[in-house]
């Protein structure tokens, strides 16, 4: 047997310390002698090193990232595990174990994929999802936690734990039948669409930019090329790179051959550049000033010299010895810039000539291009100018908004969004349009509660639908129908409403069905899921899901279960909050509206005449609008004398 000589370290993680000499021990030292015949199988301590990595790598006791470009953390090398320096005061004190641990931690996790109730003691209280603030990986599979929040499950007992959702899906079965027996939730409304096996709440409304697939054609043709010197508000050093301007983006090599890059700068994050010339005795200087949103670069060409004057010019302190020499260079990469930057076409009879578009006024963007504010030179109102980079898209894509075109230039309702013009580049589209204040989706998110009124609710959904039954009168169905693409003239608590963006839009007769996929992801109804043919009822489901969002600020799906299934199975839920506090007209309306069975949705005009829209407050507020605009489009005299003797009682 051997003796061991530990001191106790309360404010240790491991609070014994083996001793290993004496000179360890203090005055006043608190000392436990173990005997144990094994005690190198128990401590063990692990040998840490700083090390830096060339590849990400996370700390093995906390799964969070090592940060930093080198040094980022310590490595063990006996086990190899990974630390953070902060974290190497808390780690178990045996090398050996870690691994051991480790072991018995992936062989738990396989036998959860067999009777989930008998292994409901072993993980109960300890396991929660959690919300992962920085980048961290699963202990078992050592892959990344993927998401915004909620990304894995933590272990409690075991902080180092975190395991994947989507893998142990026994695990999660677990946590939830924990969940389920612990809290009881109460929904409202009729029972049969609240089937989900999960009680989590819903996903917070946001904007769904649908990614953009990564078809993008490289720009093979460079537009300017050459040597410049830059520095930036934020790092005042000189800086000389091969500068290469194309279509998308300035490339800033580090060389005139290789492909080695400082930086790249997206032509779409520069909000304005700004060609500066100073007055010198004798010569004039040129640079220009870049602006995005985070950096502002001052670039200029030429010498060493051109540096301290630049400096001295950024604090207005011009020193008036130097001797510079003009630079016709700098004024035509500002030029050169300038037209790869603003949005117009270079000919005579083009957007430039009848419209000033203002780059930096970015109204809204959606998956196809970006919405600028402009103004008609000659006439001076205000338009919105949809750029679209034809680089960027398949030419399926691109004819999609020749189509959006067509389909506008057909319509004329004041529900629907007024086209202007179209100017069309080898490069890029512009489309001309009336401009409006704002999106729906906007004023959902920045309304106090994040959620809208009944009262408002009732006003923009009528108006939605009257657009919608002129639409699907004359057979166009909108395909992507959300809070984005519903545009509102005013920041009026009761605007205006005009329906735009057609670039999914289908002609589809009274009988015929479409099959092509259409849409943005979280608006989907089932039957574009599931590649079905699909008619105007989908525009319904549409509406279903928009009175849903608008009313409790949340999308009528939760995070825990495949968003997938959620809509294909219609098993939506009601959670009391904010639900407890809405009408249960409402709930049926959208219950009628969000159904699988396409023949079962009900029409425009079925809708318009559901019970929660005939609502008379809501007739009054669309009468009221009516005076506004000056027009007559959303109530219908035939109504009137009905409502008249409901007010009269
Ligand atoms: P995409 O096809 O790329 O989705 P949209 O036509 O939907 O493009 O426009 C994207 C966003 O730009 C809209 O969600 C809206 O916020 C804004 N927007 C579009 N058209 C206008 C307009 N006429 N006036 C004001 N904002 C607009
Ligand atoms: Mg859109």
């Amino acid at each position: 047997q051997q003796i061991h000589l530990f001191q106790h370290q309360p404010n240790h993680d491991n609070i014994l310390k083996v001793m290993k000499s004496s000179d360890e021990m203090k005055d006043g030292a608190l000392i436990e002698v173990v005997l144990s015949g094994n005690l190198h199988f128990l401590i063990r301590p692990h040998t840490l090193s700083v090390h830096s990595y060339r590849s990400p790598a996370f700390c093995d006791y906390c799964g969070e990232m090592l940060w930093g470009i080198v040094r980022q953390g310590l490595r063990c090398d006996g086990c190899g595990q990974n630390y953070h320096k902060r974290c190497a005061y808390k780690i178990p004190n045996d090398c050996t174990l870690v691994r051991k641990r480790k072991a018995s931690v992936s062989a738990s996790v396989n036998t959860w994929n067999g009777s989930t109730l008998s292994l409901q003691d072993s993980v109960s209280s300890s396991v929660s999802v959690h919300s992962y603030t920085r980048p961290t990986v699963c202990m078992q599979c050592k892959k990344l936690l993927r998401g915004f929040f909620k990304q894995g499950v933590q272990c409690k007992g075991m902080s180092y734990l975190t395991l994947p959702r989507k893998t142990p899906r026994s695990l999660r079965a677990i946590h939830y039948v924990l969940k389920h027996a612990l809290q009881a939730h109460s929904y409202c409304g009729p029972a049969s669409l609240y089937i989900s096996s999960s009680d989590a709440p819903n996903i917070p409304l946001m904007r769904v930019v649908q990614s953009i697939k990564q078809t993008k054609k490289r720009s093979s043709t460079v537009l300017k090329e050459g040597w410049l010197i830059h520095f930036t508000n934020k790092d005042s050093v000189r800086r000389r790179h091969y500068w290469r301007l194309d279509s998308k983006s300035i490339t800033l090599y580090r060389s005139e051959t290789g492909a080695n890059y400082f930086k790249e700068i997206e032509l779409s994050d520069i909000l304005s550049i700004l060609m500066v010339t100073r007055l010198l005795p004798g010569e004039p200087l040129h640079f220009f000033k870049i602006l995005t949103s985070g950096l502002e670069l001052l670039v200029s060409d030429d010498s060493g010299e051109i540096y301290l004057l630049l400096r001295r010019l950024w604090t207005m302190n011009i020193d008036n010895h130097m001797n510079i020499h003009r630079s016709e260079n700098v004024v035509d990469w500002h030029t050169q810039v300038y037209q790869a930057l603003t949005p117009v076409d270079r000919k005579q009879d083009s957007t430039s000539g009848i419209y000033q578009v203002f780059p930096d006024e970015v109204l809204g963007s959606g998956q196809f291009g970006t919405v600028y504010g402009g103004k008609h030179r000659k006439r001076g109102f205000d338009v919105a100018i949809k750029v679209v980079d034809k680089l960027r898209f398949q030419h399926k894509e691109e004819s999609q908004l020749r189509h959006e075109v067509q389909i506008l230039e057909w319509l004329d309702h004041p529900g629907i969004v007024k086209l202007f013009n179209m100017f069309e580049t080898p490069e890029q589209v512009f489309v001309v349009m009336e401009k409006l204040r704002g999106d729906m989706l906007e004023m959902i998110l920045s309304s106090e509660k994040g959620r809208l009124p009944e009262r408002i609710t009732k006003f923009l959904i009528s108006q939605i639908l009257i657009a919608l039954r002129y639409l699907h009168k004359q057979n166009i169905v909108h395909c992507d129908l959300k809070p984005e693409n519903v545009l509102l003239s005013s920041d009026d608590a009761f605007p205006q409403l005009k329906l735009c963006d057609f670039g999914f839009a289908r002609i589809i007769g009274q009988k015929s069905f479409r099959r092509s996929v259409v849409g943005t992801p979280a608006y989907l109804a089932p039957e574009v899921l599931r590649k079905e043919c699909y008619n105007r009822s989908l525009d319904m489901w549409s509406v279903g899901v928009i009175i849903y969002v608008s009313l409790s600020g949340t999308f009528p799906f939760n995070e825990d279960e495949d968003i997938n299934q959620q809509i294909q199975n219609a098993a939506f839920m009601y959670p009391a909050h904010p639900w407890s506090g809405i009408s249960h007209d409402s709930v049926d309306l959208i219950g009628s509206l969000l159904q699988v069975k396409k023949r079962k949705r009900p029409s425009v005009d079925k809708a318009l005449s559901h019970i929660w829209l005939q609502d008379y407050q809501c007739w009054q507020d669309l009468r009221q609008l009516e005076q506004v605009v000056g027009k007559r489009y959303l109530t219908h005299e035939s109504d009137d004398d009905r409502w008249s003797a409901y007010q009269r009682e």
